[in-house]
């Protein structure tokens, strides 16, 4: 008897590498003992939630018994939510939004898929640069589009400029940029994202629908070495900011987010009105009562960054000392080195000998590399030394 559908089997037969290495991950935990084991391959924030988070817990559950508490409230959030997230935003992104231009989602995953079912029709194209957040490919799927996507220039990980422009058919219907990326830690420059505009409003000339430049920017929070991201909010019309607290709250399960359409974009409350009715009819209905109240106690705070710094600075003097090629990540919590040998995934079973996880680029779709990881402590990423030395070995 066939219980699931055909698309379903499918994905889950070829489960993503990140699932593969969590079981793996099991296997040696297992057999060595946990802490024997230096697992690099899972994003899930480590680093507790500031204090604010907790006192704001502590104040909801004092207000539990107050009539509808946590009842259904409009679909796109709280009104008093959204005004303040209003103005928190504005001051991210340089760019004056008023709260009708937001709607609060279940994380940016909610908010993306939510967003791909109001505007995707059967057979548009996503494009995006490579390496990819791998859900993304099932996010497209979920809405009948489909992910097609644009490797970035090796190492470096710029935008391949002349590459998207190429890419750019009849079908294209968003272009999906990361930054600051996973895996590869780059931020994308202002330079390259006034290119990436021009191409797009080069492309959109005669066309009746335009073709949406989306920004995932849950990492914004997270540039080191006093890099700036740059808003695209400036740059283009048809500009749409997704992001989440799942990192810079250490709020993952929470499933807390947001869609920001661009003030200045022409016809945006329509586009609102369908964001607003596909996150009900998704089954999402609203963003969680207890995550938005939350949000309105904590909106401002953000984890202890210098906490990733630290990581990151000793995970490259790891790297540096084993005689890795990579490129300094100047965000977000992810290393994307070359694979030694040039196989990925027979580098990832090597370092698997030496009992560190790590992700193979084709995971990502774009083989020859690895991702680390350091949502793990400096102890776990200095243990991991030898390793990386030994691995290293028998390409010297
Ligand atoms: N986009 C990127 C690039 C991510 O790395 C993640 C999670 O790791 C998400 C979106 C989804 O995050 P959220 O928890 O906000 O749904």
């Amino acid at each position: 008897m066939k219980l699931l559908s055909d698309q379903i089997e499918g994905y889950l037969e070829g489960s993503s590498w990140i699932r593969k290495m969590f079981e793996t991950g099991m296997v040696l935990k297992k057999k060595y003992g946990e802490d024997a084991v230096c697992d690099f391959s899972l994003g899930n924030p480590d680093v507790p939630a500031p204090a604010v988070v907790g006192q704001g817990l502590r104040e909801l559950a004092d207000s539990a018994d107050k009539p509808f508490a946590f009842g259904y409230m409009p679909n796109f959030g709280y009104p008093t939510l959204r005004e303040k997230l209003a103005e928190s935003v504005s001051a991210e992104q340089g760019v004056k939004v008023s709260g009708s231009d937001l709607i609060i989602t279940c994380g940016a995953a909610g908010a993306i898929n939510a967003l791909y079912r109001a505007i995707l029709q059967p057979g548009d194209q996503v494009l995006c640069p490579a390496p990819y957040f791998v859900e993304y490919g099932f996010y497209a799927k979920n809405s009948g589009g489909e992910l097609v996507t644009v490797p970035s220039k090796p190492l470096t990980f710029e935008l391949d400029l002349d590459a998207i422009e190429k890419a750019i058919n009849e079908k294209t219907r968003v272009v999906l940029i990361n930054s600051p990326n996973n895996p590869t830690g780059v931020i994308y420059t202002t330079e390259e994202l006034k290119k990436l505009a021009a191409i797009l409003d080069k492309a959109n000339e005669g066309r009746e629908r335009p073709i949406f430049l989306v920004a995932d920017e849950p990492y914004r929070f997270l540039a080191f070495d006093g890099a700036e991201v740059p808003s695209i909010l400036p740059l283009y019309q048809y500009s749409i900011v997704v992001s989440s607290f799942s990192k810079n709250l250490s709020l993952a399960g929470e499933r807390i987010g947001y869609t920001l359409l661009n003030p200045g974009m022409e016809g945006r409350e329509h586009l609102m009105a369908g964001l607003v009715l596909t996150n009900r009819i998704l089954g999402f209905v609203n963003a969680p009562a207890v995550g938005q109240k939350l949000l309105e106690k904590a909106l401002g705070a953000q984890v202890d960054k210098g906490i990733y710094l630290e990581r990151r600075n000793a995970m490259a003097s790891v790297l540096d000392e084993g005689g890795y090629a990579y490129t300094m990540p100047r965000g977000a919590f992810y290393f994307f080195p070359e694979a030694p040998g040039g196989d990925d995934v027979k580098f990832c079973a090597a370092l698997q000998e030496e009992k560190i996880l790590a992700v193979p680029g084709t995971g990502f779709g774009f083989p020859g590399y690895f991702r680390l990881a350091f949502c793990v402590g400096v102890d776990v990423i200095e243990r991991s030394r030898e390793g990386f030395k030994n691995a290293m070995k028998p390409f010297k």
